[in-house]
C-alpha cells in the first residue's frame, strides 16, 4: 500500500513535485496559502486540504516546500499547523531550503509528538522538479530515510543520506555557495565576450563543451543572452540562502570571501527591483559595472 502523502507549498518547485507524486499513484492531499494555486492539482485528482493541520490528519507523510525558515515554522508549528494534526509514527519531510538550526528545533518539537522529521532540500531547479531529476540531500534518522526512499525516487535522481537532522540543509548551503559563484562566473565570462564583440551563441556553445561547462552555463547562459529573466530560482531565494551560508560560515570560523562579494552583487540586483526575477538577472549588476549590455546581436 502506498503511503498517503500531504503536500504543502505549491510554488515553482512544489507544484511540479506534487504532480509527479500524483502521477506515480500516491494518494495526495494538497494545501497552499494562496488557494487558487491548488486548482490544477485538484483537477488532476488531489484532495484539497483546509489547512496544514487538515493535511496532516489525512496523511502518513507530510512534505513541505515553502519559502524560508519562517514559512516552514508557520506551516508546521503555527496556528492550524501540521503539528496540530499529527499522530505518532507519522513522518514530516521538509524539502525547502532553510536554516539548519531551525530544522533541528522543528524536528525536536515533532519528536515530542512521536513524529520523525527529515530535512531533504533539493537542487536541480524548476527543470529538475518537473522532470523528477532533482538531487536530494537528506538529514535525519537513516531508518526513516530508507522508509521514504520510494517517495524520494519519484522526485529525484541522486538521493543521498547526509547524516543527522540539519545535515541535509548544511549540504544545501554548500551547494548554494557553489551555485552563486558559478552564476557570477557565467555573467563575467559573458560580459567580457559581449564587449569584445564575440558571437554569444557560439561562445556559449564552445565553452559549454569544455572545462567551463556547468548546469548554470547550460541552463542560464542561453536565458541571459535572450534577456529572459523569468524565474527559475528567484534572486530573493538565492539571497536568503547566501545569508544562511554566511551565518553558518561565521559560526564555523570559515572565511568565504567570494561568497561575500557575490552576495553584495546580488543585493544590487535586488535593489534594482529584480529580486523576484531568476538568478540569471545577476547579469544586470555586472552590466552596471561595465557600462555595457549583454545582448544577442
Ligand atoms: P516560490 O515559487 O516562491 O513558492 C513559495 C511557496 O511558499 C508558495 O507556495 C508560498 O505560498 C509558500 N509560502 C511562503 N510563505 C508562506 C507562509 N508564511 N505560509 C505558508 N506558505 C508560505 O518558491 P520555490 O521556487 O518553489 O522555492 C521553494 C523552496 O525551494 C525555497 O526554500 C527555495 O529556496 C527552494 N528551492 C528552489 C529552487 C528553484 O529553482 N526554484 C531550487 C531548489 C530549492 P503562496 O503561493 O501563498 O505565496
Amino acid at each position: 500500500m502506498k503511503k498517503r502523502i500531504g503536500f504543502i507549498g505549491l510554488g515553482v518547485m512544489g507544484k511540479p513535485m506534487a504532480m509527479n507524486l500524483l502521477k506515480a499513484g500516491y494518494p495526495l492531499t494538497v494545501w497552499n496559502r494562496t488557494r487558487s494555486k491548488m486548482e490544477d492539482l485538484v483537477k488532476m485528482g488531489a484532495a484539497p486540504g483546509e489547512s496544514p493541520k487538515d493535511v496532516a490528519e489525512k496523511s502518513d507523510v507530510v512534505i513541505t516546500m515553502v519559502t524560508d525558515s519562517a514559512a516552514v515554522e508557520a506551516v508546521i508549528l503555527g496556528p492550524s499547523g501540521v503539528i496540530e494534526g499529527v499522530r505518532p509514527g507519522m513522518i514530516v519531510i521538509d524539502m525547502s531550503t532553510i536554516s539548519p538550526s531551525v530544522t533541528r528545533r522543528i524536528a525536536e518539537k515533532l519528536k515530542e509528538k512521536g513524529v520523525e522529521m527529515l530535512d531533504a532540500p533539493v537542487s536541480g531547479g524548476d527543470i529538475g522538479a518537473k522532470q523528477g531529476t532533482l538531487s536530494i540531500m537528506v538529514g535525519g534518522s537513516e531508518e526513516v530515510f530508507k522508509e521514504c526512499l520510494p517517495i524520494f525516487e519519484v522526485l529525484g535522481k541522486r538521493i543521498t543520506y547526509m547524516g543527522t537532522n540539519g545535515m541535509g540543509q548544511m549540504t544545501k548551503l554548500c551547494n548554494q555557495v557553489i551555485c552563486a559563484l558559478n552564476i557570477q562566473a557565467v555573467c563575467e565570462g559573458l560580459i567580457l565576450g559581449a564587449k569584445a564583440g564575440l558571437d554569444l551563441e557560439k561562445l556559449l556553445s564552445v565553452v559549454t563543451a569544455g572545462a567551463a561547462g556547468s548546469w548554470m552555463l547550460s541552463n542560464l547562459g542561453p536565458k541571459i543572452i535572450k534577456r529572459d529573466f523569468e524565474p527559475g530560482f528567484k534572486m530573493v531565494h538565492q539571497l536568503k540562502d547566501l545569508r544562511l551560508a554566511l551565518a553558518q560560515a561565521s559560526e564555523l570560523n570559515v572565511p568565504l570571501p567570494g561568497t561575500a562579494l557575490v552576495n553584495q552583487m546580488f543585493k544590487a540586483v535586488e535593489a534594482a527591483g529584480l529580486g523576484e526575477k531568476g538568478t540569471q538577472a545577476a547579469i544586470v549588476a555586472v552590466e552596471k559595472l561595465a557600462g555595457f549590455k549583454v545582448e544577442k546581436k
